[in-house]
């Protein structure tokens, strides 16, 4: 069988009243990260909604640079970073207290369980000399989409409806790789009240109940040619896919990046990091580690 695109968002519209929306597609470039973090399942699945969203949430809005996706909360995992650029790179990790993690019950909804109370932040940064944008909300909702959902209704700028899911299941060899999908339709809020609104309140409630009726194995089934499921869903109201933006798992680390934040630190706060004289910087993104021995550390300063 043909391979099914992957690791792809994939902007679409809603006739007859141009509703947009996305779906995000996430084959090797999810299995990647989360395999590579090797996480408990439970953190995982988190950081993996957690990169899904930010990469639906992005494609929301205009910009160049990088969109984050950020949670910190007093539950056992502590933070989720999630990333994705302009051209597709995304990454993301998690922090968790595996004592906490292992002494959480099953039960409940996961964000109260796992994240706890504590805020969910939007950043989109443009690089130097912009104004970064940030909304932050408290975390209030079962889950992580529910979360986000909260986060539009309180800015008020945009009506959103999300679904994501993320699961590890069985590949075409058998062997059980991470997979995550995710649906978004949004529009703007409009204060006139004429028939053409009322008209299009009814295709909105129409597209967000088509959107709920998909299935989280639908959103993660990876035979299912994008196209096809959102035929499925909304083509009573007809439905136009636009060109899908390939994703890839990719960290934006270097060695000159370490060298600058290294630089960057107080001489007692660069001694306290020494190891027998050695300081080792892993990558929370892809833990690829930057070793710096007496030499290079000595190089360091003098060249700062
Ligand atoms: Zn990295």
């Amino acid at each position: 069988m043909p391979r099914v695109a992957d690791d792809l968002v994939q902007p679409f519209q809603i006739e007859p009243f141009a509703l947009r929306g996305r779906l995000v597609r996430l084959g090797p470039a999810i299995d990647t990260i989360l395999t590579r973090h090797a996480y408990p399942e439970p953190v995982a699945i988190m950081l993996g909604e957690a990169i899904t969203l930010a990469v639906a949430l992005a494609g929301a809005l205009k910009y160049d640079g990088i969109f984050t996706l950020q949670t910190k909360g007093d539950g056992p995992i502590k933070l989720m970073v999630a990333d994705v650029t302009t051209a597709g790179a995304i990454r993301g990790y998690a922090q968790f207290d595996a004592a906490r993690l292992a002494a959480a019950t099953s039960a409940g909804a996961p964000v109260p369980r796992l994240l706890g109370a504590g805020y969910l932040a939007l950043t989109v940064d443009q690089g130097e000399h912009t104004d970064r944008y940030q909304g932050i909300v408290e975390l209030q909702g079962g889950t992580l989409a529910e979360c986000v959902h909260h986060y539009f209704r309180q800015s008020e700028q945009v009506e959103a409806a999300l679904k994501v899911a993320v699961a590890r299941i069985p590949d075409h060899d058998d062997v059980p790789r991470w997979r995550a999908g995710a649906l978004m339709i949004q529009r703007l809020p409009r204060e006139s009240f004429t028939q053409e609104r009322e008209d299009e309140d009814e295709a909105w409630r129409r597209a967000a109940i088509f959107m709920s009726s998909s299935t989280s194995a639908e959103l993660v089934d990876r035979d299912l040619v994008p196209e096809a499921l959102l035929f499925r869903l909304f083509h009573e109201d007809g439905v136009r896919a636009h060109a899908p933006h390939a994703l890839a798992a990719r960290c934006r680390c270097s060695r000159q990046r370490v060298e600058t934040m290294l630089r960057a630190l107080q001489p007692e706060d660069l001694d306290d990091m020494k190891v027998d004289g050695k300081v080792v910087v892993t990558c929370e993104f892809c833990s690829t580690v930057y070793p710096f021995d007496a030499d290079a550390l000595g190089a360091l300063l003098v060249s700062s």
